[in-house]
């Protein structure tokens, strides 16, 4: 295998690693490692982007904030899987267009932080950097960076993807499973129902085709790609191998990566990273993202105009989209990049409650997708997806939305490891609105 050699380049957001030939010696592991994605995959997934850039098909992309080892169970996977299969299926059924189903799943482990120390109570430790850098527990042992964690976080990734590939290919996302997707807590809520009500008419419609003859693969089968932040660059080198039909670059942790708002400067490492490789990417932009910046960004990183290469993930807040997002918009449009537009309505709308828990308000996380399609329509672009942090259990961590989570009930089930999530009902109301926002033209 050919030496890859990267150029020397500030890399923000790194761990620090106490022991280098502990950290070569980690690297040295994930470079014989087998790819967990293949670049054939990741060239389907550039594809069906190009579809969403074009206005022909949208975007679910959703999972944890931080992924961690400990939920890396078969439990936590499918309840992920199932919820991201609901809302895909009341998107798809919503409005009519193929839905791209990709899952913050199976990599995404490594967290970047406004702070490098916390404290708590007067002690004072280096913050969590999500499992593949140091441990949760507030404790001088657990969070010490241990380069080991990422090749753990290799092995956790292969198991969930394992997982993952086996329920998608294997029968659970056949679409006659919609009724059972709805069991458990969601079935009795009130988007649980009108779930229902849609997979009642799902089912009527495969009987007639069934009847008529017709039984398509495409309806035993779902795909579902796996993306996390790349951000560790420590982890995401190692397994950047050079494809062996075409000679590029790709990153083999994940179908798809992006470079995150604290990390995308222009002339970092990690923007560097991004622009060699040949996976589909996606770069966030916040509320202080100008044109200029913008559209320097789209030059680096897909200067061949690539449709489904480069997705901008707009995080601006519910109070800010409307007013900054169309001059973005409008500049982008001018340099005739094809890229595909996301709206993440959550790292925007982050706030305290009273109790200390970082929370979000639903309404907030509503409004700024409202803010998205309404400066996407009016500018005649298409409103081309979603990226949103939820689980599949019926926790408490953002608040209001038809299950009602109030500022009381957060300590009940907050059980993030990082930002708070959307749960499953909260999820599935949210899909069941974004639908009728793209049925709604
Ligand atoms: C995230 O996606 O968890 C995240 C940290 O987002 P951002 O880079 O947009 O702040
Ligand atoms: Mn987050």
């Amino acid at each position: 295998m050919s030496e890859i050699t990267w150029p020397a380049l500030v890399a923000a957001q790194q761990p620090e690693y106490p022991d280098a030939a502990a950290l070569e010696y980690a690297q040295s592991i994930l470079r014989g490692l087998p790819p967990l994605v293949f670049a054939g995959e990741c060239d389907e997934l550039t594809a069906k982007l190009g579809k969403a850039s074009a206005g022909q098909a949208f975007v679910l992309m959703g999972g944890d904030c931080a992924e961690t080892f400990a939920a890396n169970t078969a439990d936590s996977i499918r309840a992920r899987l199932k919820t991201l299969l609901q809302m895909a299926i009341v998107l798809t059924y919503g409005a009519s267009m193929p839905v791209v189903k990709i899952g913050r799943i199976a990599g995404q482990y490594g967290k970047p932080r406004s702070s490098g120390m916390e404290t708590i109570d007067g002690v004072e430790l280096p913050s969590y950097r999500g499992d593949a850098v140091n441990g949760l527990d507030f404790d001088e042992a657990s969070r010490v960076h241990d380069p080991m964690r990422l090749v753990q976080t290799y092995h956790a990734s292969a198991a969930a993807l394992n997982l993952l590939r086996a329920f998608t290919q294997g029968g659970y996302a056949d679409l006659r499973q919609v009724h059972s997707w709805n069991q458990d807590f969601v079935g009795e809520s009130t988007p649980g129902k009108r779930y229902e009500q849609m997979a009642a008419e799902i089912d009527r419609a495969l009987s007639f085709m069934a009847a008529c003859g017709a039984d398509p693969d495409e309806f035993r089968r779902a795909d579902v790609y796996a993306s996390h932040e790349a951000l560790l660059l420590d982890y995401e080198k190692p397994l950047t191998r050079i494809d062996s039909r075409t000679g590029n670059l790709y990153d083999v942790s994940g179908h798809f990566l992006w470079i995150g708002e604290r990390t995308r400067d222009l002339d970092g490492a990690h923007i560097d990273f991004a622009s060699r490789i040949s996976n589909p990417i996606g770069v966030k932009i916040g509320p202080k993202s100008t044109p200029e910046v913008v559209s320097a960004l789209l030059a680096k990183l897909d200067p061949n105009k690539t449709p489904g290469r480069l997705m901008l993930i707009t995080r601006m807040g519910a109070s800010q989209i409307r007013d900054v997002l169309p001059a973005i918009v409008k500049a982008v449009t001018e340099t005739g990049h094809p890229v595909t537009w996301v709206c993440d309505p959550m790292h925007g709308n982050t706030r305290e409650a009273a109790s200390g828990h970082k929370t979000r308000l639903f309404d907030d996380v509503l409004d700024e997708v409202k803010g998205f399609f309404e400066v996407h329509r009016a500018l005649g672009t298409h409103p081309g997806g979603i990226h949103i942090e939820l689980t599949g259990d019926d926790v408490t961590e953002c608040l209001g939305g038809i299950s009602g989570v109030s500022e009381d009930d957060l300590p009940f089930r907050y059980e993030t490891a990082c930002d708070p999530r959307l749960n499953r009902v909260q999820s599935l109301d949210l899909a069941f609105q974004v639908a009728d926002m793209l049925g709604n033209k």
